[in-house]
């Protein structure tokens, strides 16, 4: 039982890596920046923590599900069909998008923020390496529940759950990354998620993929541009990595849209 744990964390976190390794190597060869930090020392160290921490919990819950049946997941397409099948793309991506949200809220409530958060906040501006450069507490709240929660909401075809979130690792590494493109009506951008690192603490655009969250809970921000945009390299002024991250450089505008 415990070694076929060991086992499953160690093939499923070898394989985290290498994508991890493929799509960031891969998005910071055409989109990224000169930062000041070490990338190496800060953002890719907290991605091989958040993934070497993660593996194991997610195949922990994986094993669970399959002895004990927790969760609604099923392994043939043809037991709810091919158009159920097509519906829950978009549908596990929206779910997956709402738990992010609530999480990464409770993310910047102060106390967790300044114990946790700030770490991934550091990462200004970021870079495609800062995709999953989270501490394991956030990998719980950022990396495990979006993941698992919809598992008990709708069904999903468990194989099309494992390649949704190759996908989203890969978004992950997008959206940090200085691709220049400002996002449509339904999709959030890199942009978007760029400005949400010129902020610390109080913040908006907040969810990952879909826009509808950041609408509904009125945080969308596209009225402001991130003082990096654009530009090849940046450097903040003043420390980064360790203090809390609350930017005196750039002022949020509060206005309502
Ligand atoms: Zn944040």
């Amino acid at each position: 039982m415990i070694s076929t744990w060991l086992l499953r964390s160690a093939i499923s976190g070898a394989f985290a890596i290498v994508l991890y390794l493929v799509s960031a190597g891969v998005v910071a060869r055409f989109w990224s920046r000169g930062v000041a930090r070490s990338v190496v020392k800060h953002d890719f160290k907290l991605g091989i923590i958040s993934l070497v921490f993660g593996s194991p919990v997610i195949q922990g819950f994986a094993m669970t599900s399959e002895r004990y049946g927790i969760g609604r997941m099923y392994n043939d397409v043809a037991e709810r069909g091919w158009l159920y099948w097509v519906i829950s793309l978009p549908l596990y991506i929206l779910c997956w998008d709402a738990v992010f949200y609530v999480t990464h809220l409770v993310l910047h409530i102060p106390y967790v923020y300044r114990k946790s958060h700030f770490r991934h906040h550091s990462c200004r501006p970021p870079v495609p390496w800062s995709g999953i450069a989270i501490d394991p507490f956030e990998t719980i709240l950022s990396g495990i529940l979006p993941y698992t929660v919809p598992l008990f909401i709708f069904p999903f075809h468990l194989t099309t759950v494992y390649a949704l979130n190759i996908l989203l690792m890969v978004w992950a590494t997008l959206v940090h990354s200085s691709f220049n493109w400002s996002g449509n009506a339904i999709m959030l951008s890199p942009q978007d998620h760029n400005l949400h690192h010129a902020f610390g603490l109080k913040n908006s655009n907040f969810a990952a993929v879909f826009t509808f969250w950041d609408r509904l809970g009125n945080t969308l921000n596209r009225r402001q541009t991130p003082p990096w945009w654009g530009k090849d390299s940046w450097t903040p002024r003043g420390a980064v990595s360790a203090a809390p991250a609350t930017d005196e450089t750039f002022v949020p505008d509060t206005s309502k849209p």
